[in-house]
């Protein structure tokens, strides 16, 4: 029985990060049946809509999708495909994995640091509102369901991974009702988890840590802003947004997509570096069981970042998006 996926290919280096993940997937002989549905400047410009229903009932019914990214307007415009996907479907969990590669040249060597980012909440609630002329307010949303959720997101994943630590990274010395919620919550959840070791960061704080040693961090637990933001600097620590990957999790489905965005500035060049969404299908191929597949795919991108031809040009090289798909199927 082939697995059924939902392809979302989304816009900009979407559709050519989507379609190299295709082959490479198709080259770990996982027999996948896609469900190729839109969203994005394509989908907003033939259906008028930057989310259409028949994608959302699709991912629904499948349980799991493969997703490019989607371009989202700043300051103007339709409202993030993304944030309303993740909604939609209550895909309450992002779990993005930042992991040193061998070849992949980055400051620090042998990190393994992972964010666990709440999705649902905080300021990506679209709560805006002009106050009067001149004063607007974005509404920051901490509730006590979605805070407990995340925790036990986080803890579970720290527990079944092996790791460690998990931290909770916040600004509760300003915010003190809204964060210092979040973390009576997350220290509630801890509890039930006393082999892993819990401690709290300020982000200020953690960010001057990430960049200076950043060796001794596990697991870190935030919400939506905090993790939007870390995620890209750790992203920046093994090798840039494109290698690292990420997993959208709800209760009955899950979302697979790189952590970069659409990136206009190289879209149709064939040049785009595919590796962030094909680590995402390894985390996909892991969620749907296919163990051994992932693995092999896993190592198959190792052995591949070993070779400098092999590397496009965000880590210093002069490879197609091609060409590291043709290097990784022969290393499959
Ligand atoms: P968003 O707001 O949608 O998250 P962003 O503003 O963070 O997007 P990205 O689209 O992620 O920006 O890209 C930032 C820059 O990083 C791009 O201009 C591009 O040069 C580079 N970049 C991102 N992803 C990749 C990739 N897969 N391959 C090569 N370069 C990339």
């Amino acid at each position: 029985m082939p697995h059924c996926i939902t392809l979302i290919p989304g816009d900009g280096i979407g559709p050519e990060v989507a379609d190299a993940t295709k082959r490479v997937l198709a080259g770990t002989g996982v027999n996948i049946e896609w469900d190729v549905q839109h969203s994005g400047l394509q989908a907003l410009e033939e259906s008028g809509d930057a989310l259409p229903d028949a994608t959302v009932e699709s991912v629904r019914a499948n349980g799991v999708a493969l997703k490019g990214p989607t371009t989202t307007p700043v300051g103007k415009g339709h409202v993030s495909a993304n944030v309303r996907l993740r909604r939609a479907l209550d895909l309450y969990a992002s779990i993005r994995p930042a992991k040193s590669m061998p070849g992949v040249v980055s400051r620090y060597e042998d990190l393994d640091l992972v964010v666990v980012r709440e999705n649902t909440e905080g300021l990506y609630s679209g709560q805006e509102v002009q106050v009067t002329d001149g004063v607007v307010v974005s509404i920051k949303v901490v509730t006590e369901a979605a805070s407990r959720r995340i925790a036990t997101a986080a803890f579970e994943y720290a527990r079944k991974n092996g790791r460690k630590r998990v931290t909770a990274v916040h600004k509760a010395n300003i915010m003190k009702m809204g964060d210092g919620f979040f973390l009576e919550c997350v220290g509630d959840i801890a509890k039930g988890y006393p082999e892993i070791q819990y401690d709290t960061a300020i982000i200020d704080a953690l960010c001057m840590q990430l960049v200076r040693n950043p060796n001794v961090f596990d697991v870190m637990l935030m919400e939506n802003l905090y993790g939007d933001i870390i995620s890209d600097l750790c992203a920046g620590l093994v090798g840039g947004l494109g290698v690292v990957p990420g997993a959208n999790i709800g209760a009955d489905v899950a979302v697979f997509e790189a952590v970069h965005g659409s990136a206009p500035d190289i879209a149709g060049q064939g040049v785009a570096n595919p590796l962030g969404l094909i680590k995402s299908a390894v985390l996909m191929l892991e969620h749907i069981g296919e163990l051994s597949a992932a693995e092999r795919l896993y190592s198959a991108i190792e052995q591949t970042m070993l070779d400098p031809k092999a590397r496009t040009a965000d880590l210093g090289g002069n490879a197609t998006t091609n060409d590291v798909v043709d290097a990784i199927l022969e290393a499959c």
